[in-house]
């Protein structure tokens, strides 16, 4: 047979990063041998993070990719399985749902996804379909990330976009506020360069030392989780200064007394001590905050994870409309990107399918759930897909518990074996993106794309939607929303008569094209061509939404008890995203542990030395990084990796405690506290 000759093909980058970069392709004889960057979306403009060009051949083509559906054949966790065939794997996975729900109803099933492909129809289409037309319980997940941010800045802006993040460039001042951009949201940072060429300042806030913090002009190390006193001190700085725009805030903001109130409780000082900042820091912000015009704020994901992070978030929030920001190109917030876009959910999901109004859980719940005997009914499906739980769970041994539950069905859908997919009886192989259609709108920026499968299914692996639409006929859901090809759940999944989609369905968009998200032709510009969708149409710093879901019409801070010695964050890796590549090799070894020099001295801890790392919920062995990247009391360990980089089998996700943020119900990593010492001799092999 003669060799296919190398050829390059558009795609977009599916994973949970906000950038949604377009690539370009590199497949020979059906294999993906290269990745990267091209210019067809201009944010991203023809570059890529190092993880996705390193990974993407080993994940698409590796040993560990899944290529026929499996059985499992060892004790739960094992690892053991043989492979069967997709008749046997649907047959299996039919009769074990089924005989769930003729014991214990249709609720006892719990779909349990989350954002592995960010794609919409590989994120939330047809499987949502299926889900609601089984009558399975609903789950809600944007509070396992992410989806605190959205309902703080949707209380005081509704549904309407924040700017792009091209307008950066215009900033006079641009504060990076819990945003890693370098790790995180990478093509931010050349934007903020060319601002800092043509003069602008750069502000961090973040409690470590990020890369962008060492190009900043101030950096702000706060203490995990109190975002919200130093936000409120800020407005009360800008206030002292004159720095309100009374006229604005008289005109176009809702519960402005009631705010200041509150943030009057913390000046600076005050403020300074919570946050373990100098006062003066915070009030040399709010001087450059006040003179800066355009002045722009990128709030990132950290911020969310801890019991203050909703109100945190809001604080920040505030800022622009107090200060009266708003109005001008690069002024205001680069947030709320995923607004921009014409999704339809209701007809891409269609909950109209399901045979009444099933129960909703939270995410982070769900092994409590399946652990409460006393549920009604119990959980006892999971169906696990594009999702790795027991990694990316706070409280992990929890999870591994619930996980191991004898009772309880698994079904597993990934494109590799996961930590998780290693308790599944059944085990189903998905395409990746690079094997699917979708359609990637992003949250972090304002282009729309499409991309269309660049080499054939590998081995027996199907796309996400073949697979639930293989489902549904199993199940008899023979109605005409379980037929829809690709093509027409694309066309499901946004406003066709958008005018910004010129007259196209979504399923013609060309692939390797991106259209502009604009209103009228014109970047979003809050105040200037568009204005907050909130009831009241101003921006709510008193929301009566929240006040009635939560008792919070005004943002609140409740202190954190110390209960032990260190506070321990788990920011993104620079290997992975999330989880994901956390099966390769590149991610074998064992995660470093960050700790201040002088911490470290007290405790007579060596640098590259095993250390344990302990709560009352678990423990886990870290290699000890000793360096004042991070402040006095404060140590960090990235998320993300695979049990098998544990000597014990646990890793940081067993010491993130399973309460709620303030907003959405929020996984509060960041409100982890341990104790730290050496590592008993022997803990290489495991204890
Ligand atoms: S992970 Fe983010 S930066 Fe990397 S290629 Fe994907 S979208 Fe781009």
């Amino acid at each position: 047979m003669s060799a296919i000759p190398a050829v390059t093909q558009p795609s977009v980058c599916t994973l949970d990063c906000p950038d949604t970069c377009s690539l370009a392709v590199t497949v020979e004889n059906h294999r993906i041998t290269a990745v990267r960057g091209s210019k067809a979306n201009p944010f991203t403009n023809g570059v890529i993070c190092a993880k996705v060009t390193h990974s993407v051949p080993d994940f698409v083509h590796g040993p560990r990719r899944l290529r026929t559906p499996l059985l499992r054949t060892g004790k739960k966790g094992e690892g053991r399985f043989q492979p069967i065939s997709w008749e046997e794997a649907l047959d299996r996975t039919h009769e074990g749902l089924s005989r769930v729900i003729e014991r214990f109803g249709t609720e006892a099933v719990v779909p349990l996804n989350y954002a592995g492909p960010h794609g919409m129809l590989a994120y939330a289409s047809m499987d949502r379909r299926f889900f609601n037309r089984l009558g399975a319980s609903r789950l809600h997940r944007g509070s396992l990330c992410g989806g605190v941010r959205t309902e703080a800045y949707a209380s005081l802006f509704g549904a309407a976009p924040g700017m792009n993040p091209e307008q950066v460039e215009e900033a006079q001042l641009v504060v990076a506020w819990g945003n890693n951009v370098t790790v995180s949201n990478l093509h931010l940072m050349p934007v903020i360069n060319r601002a800092k060429s043509k003069g602008a300042r750069l502000v961090v806030v973040d409690p470590r030392r990020t890369k962008a913090a060492e190009q900043a002009d101030l950096h702000v190390p706060l203490r995990p989780g109190t975002d919200l006193p130093l936000a409120f001190a800020l407005a009360v700085e800008l206030e002292r200064r004159g720095g309100l725009d009374h006229k604005f805030i008289a005109q176009n903001v809702q519960g402005f007394e009631a705010y200041m109130e509150r943030a009057r409780q913390f000046p600076p000082e005050e403020a300074a001590r919570i946050c373990g900042v100098a006062a003066e820091d915070i009030r040399k912000l709010a001087q450059w905050y006040h003179q800066a015009a355009p002045a722009a704020i990128s709030m990132g994901n950290g911020p969310e994870r801890s019991l203050n992070g909703g109100n945190g978030i809001r604080a920040v929030f505030a800022l622009p409309a107090l200060a009266g920001k708003f109005g001008v190109r690069g002024g205001g917030l680069v947030n709320g990107a995923g607004f921009a876009f014409p999704k339809t959910p209701l007809l891409l999901e269609r909950p109209g399918l399901a045979p009444r109004q099933t129960r909703l859980l939270n995410i982070v719940d769900v092994a409590a759930h399946v652990l409460d005997e006393s549920l009604e009914p119990p959980v006892r499906a999971l169906f696990i897909y594009s999702h790795n739980p027991l990694v990316v769970h706070p409280h992990q041994n929890r999870v591994r518990r619930a996980l191991e539950h004898k009772e309880v069905f698994i079904v597993g859908c990934d494109v590799t074996l996961t930590d998780s997919l290693a308790y599944a009886d059944i085990v189903l192989p998905a395409c990746t993106a690079f094997e699917s259609h979708d359609l990637y709108p992003a949250y972090g920026q304002h282009w729309l794309q499409r991309a269309e499968p660049v080499i054939p299914p590998v081995g027996e692996s199907l796309p996400l939607t073949e697979i639930f639409r293989r489902l549904a006929k199993r199940f008899g859901f023979d109605a005409p929303e379980f037929h829809a090809d690709d093509a027409a759940l694309m066309d499901d999944a946004l406003d066709a008569g958008d005018a910004r989609l010129g007259g196209r369905k979504p399923s013609r968009l060309p692939a390797g094209e991106a259209t502009p998200m604009r209103t009228g032709g014109e970047e979003f510009i809050l105040y200037k061509n568009h204005g907050p969708r909130t009831p009241s149409g101003k921006v709510e710093l008193h929301s009566p939404d929240l006040e009635e879901r939560y008792g919070l019409g005004v943002p609140a801070w409740q202190p954190v008890p110390a209960r032990h010695t260190f506070t321990l964050i788990s920011p993104a890796s620079a290997l992975r995203i999330s989880s994901t590549f956390g099966g390769l090799p590149g991610s074998d070894a064992t995660p470093s542990l960050e700790m201040h020099p002088q911490d470290a001295a007290r405790l007579g801890l060596f640098d590259g030395s095993l250390v344990r790392v302990w709560n009352e919920q678990g423990q886990v062995f870290l290699t000890l990084d000793i360096t004042d990247r991070v402040p006095q009391g404060v140590v960090s360990s990235e998320k993300g990796a695979w049990i098998r980089t544990s000597p014990n089998g646990q890793t940081v996700a067993a010491l993130a405690p399973p309460h709620h943020a303030d907003l959405c119900g929020g996984a509060c990593y960041n409100d982890a506290q341990v104790e730290v010492a050496a590592a008993p001799l022997g803990s290489e092999d495991g204890m």
